[in-house]
C-alpha cells in the first residue's frame, strides 16, 4: 500500500508532466510542415532573389555597355514621306501625316548623319516618288552620291510611279533600286492593296528590271510575306528577274501603325506564323539571292528616319520617335534609336552596297 501511494503519484506526476510535453511535440509536429515552409520559400525566396538580382546586374551591365558605346549610323532608313498612292493591309508606316522637310532641311540633316558615319543611306516611305513626281527624291539621291559622297544610296519604292525620265536624270547616282513585290499573281496583289486602277503590278516590275539593267541601277526585290502568298512559289519568276538580293519579311505588327486603336491599317488578317515563314524560306532555299528577315531580326536592326529625322524605336512593338537629329544632333538623337548593331550584322545587314563594288553583269 505504502508501495502504490508513491507509484500512483509518481504516475499521476509522470502523466501531468508528459501532458504538456506531448501537446508541446504535438504543436511541434503541426509547426513542422509550415516552419519548413516558410524555411523553404524563404531559402527559395533568397535564391530566386539572388537569381533575379544577378540577372538584371548582368544584363544592366550589358545595357550600359552598350549604352556607352557610340552607336555609328552605319547605314540609315530615311522615310522622308508617309503619303503612298498604294493601300497594301499590312502596312507599318502609313500615312499618318503629310509632312515633309524643306528640301534644304534634309539635305542639312543627311550631312549631320554623314558626318556622324553613315555610309549608305536608303530613302524609303510612304512611296518616295509620289513627292513632286520624284524630283524630290532625285535631288536627294544627287546630293548624297555627288555632295557627300556616300558610298551606297538606295531606294524602295512600290514602283508604280516610276518614269524613265527619272532614270535618265538621277539613274548614275542611284546604286540600288528595290521594288516590292509580294506576289507574282496579280490577283494576290489586288487582295494585299498593293496597286492601283488598272495598273499592273508585275508587268510593271519587268519594266522596271529593264530599266535598272539599262541605266546601271542594281535591282532588289523586297517582299512581305503574309497570309495571302505563304504558300506561292516564287522560285521561278525570282530567278528570271535575277535581282542582287531578295528580301523576304515576315509580315510585322506594329502599334499605332497597323494595329490598335489609332491605327490606319490592321494587319491581324495578313499575320502569319514562325512555322508558316520558315516553310515559306524552305520552299526558296535554292534561290541564292534570298535573304530572309524574320520579325525578331526587322524589330530592332533598322535605324529607322521618320518625315521630321526622329529615330524610331520598334523596341516595343510600336514607333516611339526621339527628338529630331536636326534639333539635337545625330549623336544625342541616336540613344533613343533601340538599334541594336549587334544584330544589323547578324542580319548581314552590312553587304556589298556599292554598284562600283557589285561587278554586275549589266
Ligand atoms: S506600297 Fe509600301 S508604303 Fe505604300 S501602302 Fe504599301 S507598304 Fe505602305
Amino acid at each position: 500500500m505504502w508501495m502504490l501511494v508513491p507509484v500512483s503519484f509518481t504516475l499521476k506526476l509522470l502523466s501531468a508532466f508528459l501532458q504538456p510535453l506531448g501537446s508541446l511535440w504535438s504543436s511541434l509536429g503541426a509547426l513542422f510542415p509550415r516552419l519548413r515552409a516558410a524555411f523553404w520559400l524563404a531559402g527559395g525566396k533568397k535564391s530566386q532573389q539572388q537569381r533575379g538580382r544577378r540577372k538584371p546586374r548582368e544584363t544592366s551591365r550589358e545595357d550600359e555597355e552598350d549604352r556607352d558605346l557610340p552607336i555609328t549610323p552605319t547605314s540609315v532608313n530615311y522615310h522622308f514621306t508617309r503619303q503612298c498612292n498604294y493601300k497594301c493591309g499590312f502596312c507599318f508606316h502609313t500615312a499618318k501625316t503629310s509632312f515633309v522637310l524643306p528640301l534644304a532641311e534634309a539635305k542639312r540633316g543627311l550631312l549631320l548623319l554623314k558626318e556622324a558615319g553613315m555610309e549608305k543611306i536608303n530613302f524609303s516611305g510612304g512611296e518616295p516618288f509620289i513627292h513632286d513626281r520624284g524630283e524630290y527624291l532625285g535631288q536627294l539621291v544627287k546630293f548624297c552620291k555627288r555632295e557627300l559622297q556616300l558610298p551606297s544610296v538606295s531606294v524602295v519604292s512600290n514602283g508604280s510611279l516610276i518614269r524613265e525620265r527619272w532614270f535618265q536624270n538621277y539613274g548614275e547616282y542611284l546604286d540600288i533600286l528595290a521594288i516590292s513585290c509580294d506576289s507574282f499573281d496579280e490577283q494576290v496583289n489586288v487582295l494585299i492593296g498593293r496597286g492601283q486602277g488598272n495598273k499592273n503590278h508585275v508587268e510593271n516590275l519587268q519594266k522596271l528590271r529593264t530599266w535598272c539593267k539599262n541605266y546601271r541601277v542594281a535591282f532588289k526585290i523586297n517582299s512581305v510575306i503574309n497570309r495571302f502568298n505563304v504558300d506561292e512559289d516564287m522560285k521561278e519568276q525570282i530567278k528570271a528577274l535575277n535581282p542582287i538580293r531578295w528580301k523576304v519579311f515576315q509580315c510585322l505588327i506594329i502599334e499605332g501603325e497597323n494595329s490598335g486603336e489609332d491605327a490606319l491599317r490592321e494587319a491581324g488578317p495578313f499575320v502569319i506564323s514562325d512555322e508558316e515563314f520558315e516553310a515559306f524560306l524552305d520552299r526558296h532555299k535554292d534561290v541564292p539571292c534570298l535573304v530572309p528577315e524574320s520579325n525578331q531580326k526587322m524589330r530592332d536592326s533598322y535605324l529607322i528616319l521618320d518625315e521630321y529625322m526622329r529615330f524610331v524605336n520598334c523596341r516595343n512593338g510600336r514607333k516611339d520617335p526621339s527628338t529630331s537629329i536636326l534639333d539635337v544632333g545625330v549623336e544625342e538623337a541616336i540613344k533613343f534609336s533601340g538599334f541594336d548593331e549587334k544584330m544589323f550584322l547578324k542580319r548581314g545587314g552590312k553587304y556589298v552596297w556599292s554598284k562600283a563594288d557589285l561587278k554586275l553583269d549589266w
